[in-house]
């Protein structure tokens, strides 16, 4: 056979062996996919979870703090299982105080390792049928309703069969192949750019916040006044754009406006945020190769900048890299609601709330190498209908990729956000599937009644 690069081949179709047939399957193990499998599974259900990597947790294992778990007024608005997660971290040493930052609003140090092994004990207590090195393959359909979710592993392809699917493999995955109608990106489809983390070690993080704080001219941060560095010995920067310009000047390439810094758990361990590269795309893994050698590459340069040029780096050590590169934006489903920036900078309140949030509009824009923040001053809620995916009838969707705008969803995203939204999807699909009905048509006051019941925080503290 003469075959171009442009034509195709024809696979043949084949009958699947049915690896599991759980009350609900959830794609995805991040914040979102953990939560919405124990949730379901606490409310009594067979839960099976489909994981691509070698482990659980999705962004809460590459170095990030959790983000918005308290209010911009210092509230603590995320309850329920997402806290009570954290509480187990916080009792073995692993997951810091919530703090309030002006900037980020609150945020939460966590320690990926204990995160792993936290929520594998987790999900075993709660008996979830964990499927790990397991990736999402596809879907077969009947009419509107997703029969069976395909896997791909080294056990070849193989099927799962259950009445309700909640999507939260932050990429739609699942809704996409589905056929619900997505979004990816801002009108021109530009998608904000991804990251690399990585961790240094032997940092002096006290020098560091001492000259935050007693000489914010020279070492500026966005935002936060220097005496918040003289209270608080674990901290975001965002910030120091005056030492990059110089690092510039000198001959170093870094891709990013600003240095951003957050101190780790341990003593000296710092992470950095500061690779990034435009116009990747998180859905093509030629894009995405092209993204993991750009940002590897970029470590070497900024490690060079940080030792260079700001205090306390003069002996820090490039201990870890992130396991994977950070992925901010791919798909949106479309879905009963789609969640604007006006509902976010409006404060809206729906009678369909099933989470509060209150994270800024937090924008790395496309197109250059710096970000957009818009605050509310307050709370917002997370429509129950936003989870909802139009075109399909027994699918849920958790996490990142839940029905907003672009610029929305740039405030939805982080993690304490997507926890919620993956424990109502939980919730949700645990109602449905006990009164044989699909997502769409559970009651959801009753929802809420049992989100409250739960713990879960519903309402705009004041
Ligand atoms: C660089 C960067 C910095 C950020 N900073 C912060 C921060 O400081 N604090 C904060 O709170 N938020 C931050 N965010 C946002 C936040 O990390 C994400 O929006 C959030 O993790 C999304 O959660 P999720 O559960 O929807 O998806 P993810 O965390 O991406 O988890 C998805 C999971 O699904 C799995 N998966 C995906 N596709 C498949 C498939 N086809 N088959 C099987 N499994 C699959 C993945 O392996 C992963 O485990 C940041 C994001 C990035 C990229």
């Amino acid at each position: 056979m003469n075959l171009q690069a442009d034509q195709s081949v024809h696979e043949p179709a084949r009958d699947l062996p049915v690896r599991a047939m759980p009350d609900v399957v959830v794609v995805g193990a991040g914040p979102a996919g953990l939560t919405a499998a124990l949730a379901a599974a606490e409310e009594g259900l067979k839960v099976a979870l489909v994981e691509g990597r070698s482990y659980v947790g999705g962004n809460l294992t590459i170095g990030l703090p959790v983000l918005g778990f308290l209010s911009q007024k210092g509230k603590p608005i995320i309850a329920g299982l997402p806290q009570r997660f954290i509480d187990r971290l916080k009792a073995q040493g692993a997951a810091g105080e919530h703090q309030a930052c002006p900037l980020h609003v609150s945020l939460t140090l966590i320690d990926p390792e204990a995160v792993k092994l936290t929520a594998l004990e987790m999900l075993a207590e709660r008996g979830v049928d964990l499927m790990l090195y397991t990736a999402f393959a596809g879907v077969v359909m009947e009419g509107n309703r997703i029969q069976a979710v395909v896997t791909e592993s080294k056990a070849g392809r193989e099927a799962i069969v259950a009445p309700v699917v909640v999507d939260c493999t932050g990429d739609a995955d699942v809704a996409f192949r589905a056929g619900v109608p997505c979004e990816k990106g801002d009108a021109h489809g530009g998608m904000q750019p991804p990251t690399l983390m990585f961790c240094l070690a032997g940092v002096d993080t006290e020098k560091l916040r001492g000259r935050l704080g007693d000489d914010p001219e020279t070492y500026k941060a966005d935002i936060i006044p220097g005496d918040y560095f003289g209270r608080h010995d674990r901290f975001i920067v965002v910030g120091l754009r005056q030492q990059l310009q110089q690092a510039r000047e000198a001959g170093l390439n870094i891709a990013t406006e600003r240095t951003i810094l957050i101190t780790g758990l341990r003593p000296g361990e710092v992470w950095v945020n500061m690779t990034r590269v435009k116009g990747i795309d998180g859905t093509d893994p030629r894009s995405l190769t092209h993204g993991e050698i750009e940002t590897r590459r970029q470590v070497g340069e900024i490690v060079k900048y940080l030792v260079g040029y700001v205090p306390g780096f003069e002996n820090a050590r490039l201990v870890a890299v992130a396991p994977f590169l950070g992925i901010r934006e791919t798909r949106r489903i479309v879905g009963q609601y789609v969640m604007t920036a006006e509902d976010i900078l409006s404060c809206r309140r729906f009678d369909d709330a099933v989470a509060v949030a209150s994270y800024p509009i937090d924008l790395h824009r496309p197109d250059d190498n710096d970000c957009t923040l818009e605050w509310c001053g307050d709370c917002y809620d997370i429509p129950y209908r936003s989870l909802v995916p139009q075109a399909v009838d027994n699918l849920l969707v958790a996490g990142r990729c839940i029905s907003t705008t672009h610029e929305a969803m740039a405030a939805i995203r982080v993690m304490s956000t997507c926890m919620a939204t993956g424990e109502a999807a939980g919730r949700a699909a645990a109602m449905a599937v006990r009164e044989g009905v699909s997502p769409g048509q559970v009651d959801v006051d009753l929802l809420r009644r049992q989100l409250l019941e739960r713990g879960a925080c519903l309402k705009s503290p004041t």
